[in-house]
């Protein structure tokens, strides 16, 4: 059964030693991860239901797959409402266990697959799910199609209604990119900054 867990571990211990297939799953509301020094929180609308599976490749290899459908909270590009993001991620990665490793972390093997690297058999996946997530939430959302955005200048919410500035800045001529950098998945920081340049599959 799955149950709500603080950190999504699979136990690759006895698959380390004798070769067993691993599995773990369960459901995650928020993710912890680190980046760079600093701790950080990937909050999901609900829980987020995870299902991994691991299969031993040769003596240190493993092949990982498995899904994970997390909902984001994102900002509406215009008018910064919340949004809910639903994801439905294929997992696929190769595992290469290095006991000199302390914290797992994922490059780009000889092949161009992605590759997680990790040193401790009770291995956290907080770092790759969040990685995983952050790739392929989009650039920006809108909370509607036809969201009319804030007022330029006063912040007012157009689609409240008109502010007294409506005449003289058109609803038309609103920003795009208004709020957008830092929403941006481009810009976001990523816990595992080398993976930004990774070819990745489209979801
Ligand atoms: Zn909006
Ligand atoms: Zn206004």
């Amino acid at each position: 059964m799955a149950g709500m867990t603080d950190q999504p571990r699979i136990h690759l211990g006895s698959l380390l030693r004798a070769g067993d297939d691993a599995h773990a799953e369960g459901e995650l509301d928020h993710l912890q991860y680190v980046q760079g020094k600093e701790r950080q929180t990937l909050r999901f609308a609900r829980p987020a239901p995870f299902e991994v599976d691991v299969n031993s490749l040769s003596q240190d290899e493993m092949y990982l797959q498995g899904s994970f459908e997390p909902t984001l909270i994102l900002e509406c590009a215009r008018c910064l409402r919340e949004v809910e993001v639903p994801l439905d991620l294929s997992l696929g990665t190769l595992l290469r266990y290095d006991p000199t490793v302390e914290e797992p972390y994922l490059e780009e093997a000889e092949s161009g697959e992605e590759l997680l690297v990790f040193g401790n058999p009770d291995l956290d996946l907080s770092g790759y799910l969040a990685e995983t997530t952050l790739l392929a939430a989009p650039l920006s959302v809108l909370h509607d199609p036809a969201c009319k955005g804030l007022c330029q200048v006063c912040g007012h919410d157009l689609n409240l209604g008109p502010c007294e500035h409506s005449a003289q800045v058109p609803v038309e001529e609103i920003d795009d990119e208004l709020g957008l950098p830092q929403g941006s998945a481009h810009t976001r920081q990523t816990p595992f900054a080398g993976l930004r340049d990774l070819d990745l599959p489209d979801e």
